[in-house]
């Protein structure tokens, strides 16, 4: 990796920082026109119009409002993803910025406005650099990461064809590491999650005689301490695994046994093998602690997002460019629980996502307010920092 030495780091910092106030402008703009899912008309006309007067190869949606957008370079060479995810969450939004969103109950909470704006911000700044690429860059400004598996149709639109992808890489915001700051690590970075809902069914009957029903309540709650006690006995701590059973839902009185209770709950792993063992595992548990009290269950599991593993070889080039051309990039101890669909693109192509820190200033890193926090705030400085990141991987990867 020593060729990446030749890249100029304040350079592209300084490049970025003169991009700053316009990627500031349309950041505000699209937080303050926030929309959720997969269909973002008024997201997707901001972006169009920021790229507008740059030489690119426009591809927007069939079925989504994704734009891809793609840089050819100075001659052949390979083809890298870079990624920014367009949407918003449901939720409402008490932050009392000025450019607060206009629409209660919607929300850009998670930074998808920021992931915007820096993925515009290196378009520009590669565009005035295309004679310095040998290769392709596209930039993907992807709806619906929020749960509606956005990456999934834009890889089944032809994301990774024509040009061909080789490599991907993306940035995501974190208000609780110091602003400015990377930090990324090789294999699982982020967790698959799924839902689990268990059905207990017994026999409903008067509260003074249980003895003639069957009562789903107490079975209910053995299972969801089996189900716990299971994760902990049975899951390598160094693979890590999360259980929640978040809601219990029986009854609708004091005094009348119910027939069935409702569990809802999410699970989260961070390997194909321990996903898959746990899926089987956690039903064969419901049914036997449900079969022991004369109970029957019904487990659902409806899979969410795989989880995302960072490619060994291109994190370490990464760590290695961004360290030595932006700055302080950590190598985290241990994977986010949270899960994100850019898992999609690295189930198909080598690649990694990084955290970059956006603390607002005045605020230490542990007390600001998380993604999805209604009172989330980041610091816009910090996006140069995001600009000249995608730009280094591009002008180091197509070098
Ligand atoms: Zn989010
Ligand atoms: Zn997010």
């Amino acid at each position: 990796m020593t060729e990446q030495a030749a890249l100029d780091g304040p350079a592209l910092l300084a490049e970025a920082s003169d991009l700053l106030p316009d990627i500031v402008d349309l950041r505000r703009r699209i937080h303050a026109e926030p929309e959720i899912g997969l269909d973002l008309p008024k997201t997707q006309e901001k972006i169009l119009a920021s790229l507008a007067d740059l030489d690119l190869e426009i591809v927007t949606g069939k079925e989504t409002s994704m734009v891809v957008a793609t840089l050819r370079g100075a001659s052949e060479g390979p083809t890298l993803l870079l990624r920014g995810d367009m949407d918003a969450l449901p939720m409402p939004e008490d932050t009392g910025l000025p450019f607060a969103s206009d629409y209660p109950g919607v929300m850009h909470a998670c930074g998808h406005d920021a992931h915007v704006a820096m993925l515009a911000g290196a378009a520009h700044l590669l565009a005035a650099r295309r004679d310095e690429l040998k290769g392709n860059v596209k930039f993907f400004f992807q709806p619906g990461e929020e749960g509606y598996h956005g990456a999934e149709f834009a890889i089944k639109e032809g994301l990774l064809e024509s040009p061909k992808v080789d490599g991907a890489f993306a940035l995501h915001i974190a208000p609780n590491m110091t602003s400015g700051e990377l930090a990324t690590k090789p294999g699982p970075m982020l967790a698959a999650a799924d839902e689990i809902a268990i059905r207990v069914v017994g026999s409903g009957g008067h509260a003074s005689m249980p003895h003639i029903a069957v009562d789903p309540v107490p079975v209910a709650c053995e299972i969801v301490l089996a189900l716990q006690s299971h994760i902990t006995r049975t899951v390598d701590v160094f693979v890590p695994a999360v259980l929640t059973i978040a809601s219990i839902h029986g009854g609708t009185a004091y005094n009348v046994i119910p027939e069935d209770v409702n569990l809802l709950g999410t699970l989260r792993t961070v390997s194909a093998e321990s996903r898959e063992s746990l899926h089987d595992s956690l039903e064969r548990v419901a049914q036997g602690v449900a079969a022991a009290h004369n109970c029957t269950v019904e487990v659902t599991i409806k899979k969410g997002y795989p989880p995302t593993i960072n490619d060994p070889e291109f994190t370490a080039m990464a760590v290695s460019v961004l360290s030595e051309t932006i700055g302080e990039t950590h190598l985290m101890d241990a994977p986010i629980m949270a899960a994100e669909d850019w898992s999609y693109i690295l189930q198909k192509v080598p690649g990694c996502m990084a955290s970059i820190g956006v603390c607002p200033p005045g605020v230490s890193p542990d007390a600001a307010p998380a993604c999805h926090s209604n009172h989330m705030i980041l610091d816009e400085e910090a996006m140069a920092v995001g600009i000249a990141s995608h730009a280094a991987m591009a002008l180091s990867y197509l070098s």
